[in-house]
């Protein structure tokens, strides 16, 4: 009895020390601008639906500007109620074709100071064509538009003929067909594009013509004039 309790309570308290550190790693990870987005009732896509896959591209160096956009600790997706709600729609009509598959998140709502940084990252590259005015607001801003793709159950995106933010005509979707006939896509990528665009605009986004990734959930005036912009 003594000998098993002299085992016992060094392991339960290893155990409660498991536990007391986890808790406060998940307080050390809800940033700053997390905590101000639930604030102003932006929804955390995945607590609507844990099955959406995120993997923010500006949270890591791996986006065109190299750098790390966002605070450290911000993983996760946020969007408009209203635009959240399309989301989890798009992803039960996803599900519903192909079981395995889903949406993967490269970006949500973007706040208008990460826009400026970005902004003044390329402002003297030959880049900075790209990246938009942040005087100028745009759906990201408000946290109506969504940067996306489709993955495959073990997580690997589809081939969509170009990475995200790749920018060069074949990022568009206005000639897919054209692209196809020069040879700068194929009929499967072409293919995996139209999946990820019937779910999205099912689910009630629009697409835009330069950027495969890229939806929107409401118009620019729309949001304009009736949403608010998150600083
Ligand atoms: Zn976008």
């Amino acid at each position: 009895m003594t000998l098993n309790k002299k085992f016992i309570l060094p392991f339960l308290a290893f155990f409660y020390c498991l536990v007391l550190n986890s808790q406060t790693d998940n307080i050390k990870t809800l940033s700053l601008l997390e905590t101000k987005l639930i604030h102003l009732g932006f929804v955390n896509v995945q607590q609507l639906d844990s099955t959406i896959r995120v993997e923010l591209k500006y949270a890591t160096t791996d986006n065109f500007t190299g750098i790390i956009l966002y605070d450290a600790g911000f993983r996760n997706a946020y969007l408009h109620s209203l635009a959240a709600d399309k989301l989890v729609k798009a992803q039960k009509i996803l599900k519903n074709i192909y079981p395995d598959y889903s949406l993967l998140i490269y970006d949500a709502v973007r706040p208008l100071h990460i826009q400026r940084k970005m902004y003044n990252v390329v402002k003297n590259t030959s880049k900075h064509a790209y990246v938009a005015n942040p005087e100028r607001t745009g759906l990201h801003n408000y946290g109506m538009a969504v940067d996306l793709t489709i993955c495959d159950g073990s997580g690997k995106p589809l081939d969509m003929g170009t990475p995200f933010d790749y920018f060069g005509r074949t990022a568009g979707i206005r000639d897919e067909e054209g692209f196809i006939r020069e040879g700068l896509l194929t009929r499967q990528q072409v293919k995996n594009r139209q999946l990820l665009r019937k779910v999205m605009t099912e689910a009630g986004f629009k697409p835009i013509l330069g950027e495969w990734w890229h939806f929107n959930a409401v118009s620019l005036q729309t949001a304009r004039s009736q949403y608010k912009v998150v600083e």
